[in-house]
């Protein structure tokens, strides 16, 4: 079971966070799941959340996701071709 992602809680944690970038018309040019989750507890709590751009010439996307304690890290390649 994945750890929730706020610091110090137990629970079992099953809601994944994702990041997606669209297209007008709704369609995806990637949007990959972290290995961030949180629980239920938590998920339904509100958040002020920073994203920060940096340009990365790997067409991967590297999330880096925290709530203050640990970070979890995930690289996925982007399969949408221009
Ligand atoms: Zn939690």
């Amino acid at each position: 079971m994945p750890q929730c992602l706020i610091p110090n809680c137990t629970n079992d944690a099953n809601n994944n966070i994702s990041i997606r970038c669209r297209r007008p018309n709704t369609s995806a040019i990637w949007a990959p799941n972290t290995v961030a989750f949180l629980c239920d507890i938590h998920a339904d709590l509100g958040y002020s959340i920073d994203i920060n751009f940096t340009i990365a010439p790997t067409r991967s996307i590297t999330t880096n996701v925290s709530a203050g304690g640990h970070i979890e890290t995930r690289t996925t390649s982007i399969n949408h071709h221009p």
